[in-house]
């Protein structure tokens, strides 16, 4: 079992079964929302123990298509918490336990900042990794 909040708490879930997997995203718009390391869960094992009115959801503009949640009173970015799919993205730095999995790649490289150095030895794609 492994728990998640936000930063001040009122936003509180349980993830009951481990990520899938761990990917961290250097593009430009998770850098800003703040949610560049991310956890895939499955939806059947994800549940929101509190705070569901504090969750805020940002839907962008087409293109882009994936709504990033947050929480309104402390903006603590989320991850994609109210998705419809059966697997979506948690942003890890929400998990107040440790998680059982370890970064194992690194996106949108090409939109990295120069300030920020890859410390891992984790695949690097250039934009999204190749199926
Ligand atoms: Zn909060
Ligand atoms: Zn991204």
């Amino acid at each position: 079992m492994f728990k998640g909040s936000c930063c001040c708490g009122a936003i509180r879930f349980t993830l009951m079964t481990p990520p899938t997997m761990m990917g961290t995203c250097h593009c430009t718009r998770c850098r800003k929302v703040g949610a560049s390391t991310f956890v895939f869960v499955k939806r059947e094992g994800f549940t929101l123990d509190a705070g569901a009115d504090c969750v805020a959801t940002y839907a962008p503009e087409l293109p882009y298509k994936y709504n990033r949640c947050f929480c309104r009173k402390c903006g603590t970015a989320l991850g994609e918490i109210n998705s419809s799919s059966e697997s979506f993205p948690v942003a890890a730095h929400c998990f107040d336990d440790e998680l059982p999995v370890k970064n194992l790649f690194h996106e949108f490289v090409s939109e990295k900042p120069g300030w920020y150095n890859i410390c891992d030895d984790a695949k690097q794609f250039s934009d999204h990794p190749h199926k």
